[in-house]
């Protein structure tokens, strides 16, 4: 029989993957074949912890029962027809306990309505066209520009990059986007203007300063003004830009700023959202009414592939009064059974044995096992919220000066971490921990040993 590696080396094409890292014969990935909880099996037996939840989509732990029953029981009636002018039996009430958890906290106007695809990037695209769309129609067509944040990542469709601003996964396509305005973000252990020298605890906690970033992002919609559409961004966590993780109180003062404007409120809860953050989503921290949000990644408690974009009623009914008012967007596995079932077993899940008191134990337990990290003199910052653990890397404290990129320091010690029996990715030099919510406090405990081991060994602490 063919080695999958060696098929896979010859045929597949890997996202966000260099072509001579992967094609490297010294390269060996793990094949997995198998999991079981936190944990992920290869074809050779080894086991590894999934240190960040297999990019952040799983949930409950791999082959969760309940989801598996809820999605056998569907198969076993359909897997797939049309939503086009069909509804079924299993995404309305998906849809509607979407909208139950999402509007808890929003008595101005509940996130009625939802509308599928697939993935985070058809979320975010799905809810950007809302938008442009929403104003083009009724009666405010000169409202085109979408303000986001700086570093921003959003997805990978035309749209989705048009609103952000990685300078690594973006710069190639500039003049395919469209052009947004990009608001600085407020990442205080790298803000200019955070005038505190570094302390070993969370630089939020110790920053000096007088919320520039919010009259930066002011400033911005005050140049914008009515030509603002809406207002983007990661409520508090700011993932694949580096794990910024913003000061409390940011969220609802730029979304009550952009509010005053007439803009709308996008918020893309792809990564924070089903209890990353502690509560289901990650604006419900804060005093804030989203227009839209983008939900994908732990939708289906890691799955399948589906993602919702909710929306208020108001902007649905921008919709209402003529066929050329309607939302020409769709695509095919729209309302997909399969996802819509594995997706509300999760949302009980998230009710039940993972409901909030229980992520935020989890939460406690990795600042514990955490701490420890500060006495590394090269860790600049640990920083987290709920059970999203980031620990960035410096090469020297007193600064903060980063490490050379080029070195790759972050990557080489998750790589190294994976001989130690924890498989996790970081964002540059952020070496990022988000487990499953099944992990036990051993098997957390087993992620983080594995982990300053890795560190120790690539960078001891005299490097
Ligand atoms: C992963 C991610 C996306 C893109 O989602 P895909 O499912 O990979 O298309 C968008 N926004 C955020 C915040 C993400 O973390």
């Amino acid at each position: 029989m063919s080695d999958p590696a060696d098929l896979d080396r010859q045929h597949l094409w890997h996202p966000f993957t260099p072509n001579d890292l992967w094609l490297d014969p010294a390269y060996e990935p793990a094949v997995i074949t198998a999991g079981e909880g936190a944990t992920l099996i290869d074809t050779q037996g080894r086991r590894y912890l999934d240190g960040n939840s297999s990019i952040w989509t799983n949930l409950h732990g791999h082959r969760r029962p309940e989801i598996h029953d809820a999605l056998k029981a569907q198969l076993d009636r359909i897997a797939h027809a049309s939503f086009l002018g069909l509804t079924n039996d299993t995404a309305p009430f998906l849809a509607a306990e979407l909208s139950r958890l999402a509007s808890r906290t929003l008595a101005e106007a509940p996130l009625t309505r939802c509308f599928l695809s697939d993935d985070g990037s058809t979320a975010m695209e799905a809810a950007l066209k809302i938008a442009w769309q929403f104003f083009q129609q009724n009666g405010q067509p000169q409202r085109t520009t979408f303000i986001s944040l700086g570093s921003a990542y959003h997805g990978d469709t035309v749209g989705a990059m048009s609103v952000g601003h990685s300078p690594l996964f973006h710069h190639t396509y500039r003049e395919m986007l469209f052009r947004t305005q990009e608001v600085m973000p407020p990442a205080c252990y790298r803000c200019p203007f955070n005038r505190a020298r570094p302390e070993k605890t969370d630089a939020r906690q110790v920053r000096q300063c007088a919320w520039e970033c919010v009259d930066q992002a002011a400033a911005a919609f005050e140049a914008a003004g009515p030509r603002t559409a809406a207002w983007v961004l990661e409520p508090r966590v700011q993932g694949a830009a580096g794990f910024f993780m913003h000061p409390h109180g940011y969220l609802e003062k730029t979304s009550a700023l952009a509010r005053g404007q007439g803009a709308l409120v996008i918020l893309d809860e792809v990564m924070t959202g089903f209890g990353r953050t502690g509560p289901d989503f990650a604006f419900q921290h804060e005093a804030v009414q989203p227009d839209l949000i983008a939900l994908a990644k732990g939708l289906t408690g890691g799955t399948l592939p589906l993602a919702a974009t909710l929306a208020t009623e108001v902007l649905f009914q921008g919709f209402s009064g003529g066929r050329s008012r309607t939302f020409y967007h769709g695509h095919s596995y729209t309302g997909n059974p399969l996802g819509c079932a594995s997706a509300r077993a999760s949302l009980t899940l998230l009710e039940t044995v993972h409901h909030e008191a229980h992520r935020r134990r989890q939460a406690a337990v990795l600042a514990e096992l955490a701490r420890p990290f500060w006495d590394h003199p090269h860790v600049g910052d640990i920083r987290q919220e709920g059970t999203i653990l980031a620990i960035e890397l410096v090469e020297d404290f007193a600064s903060g000066r980063p490490y050379d990129p080029a070195l790759r320091l972050g990557a080489a010690v998750c790589e190294r971490a994976r001989a130690h029996g924890l498989l996790t990715r970081p964002v540059g030099d952020v070496l990022v921990l988000m487990p499953p919510y099944c992990s036990t406090d051993e098997e957390l405990g087993r992620m983080t040993h594995a982990l300053r081991r890795a560190l120790d060994e690539v960078v001891p602490d005299a490097a």
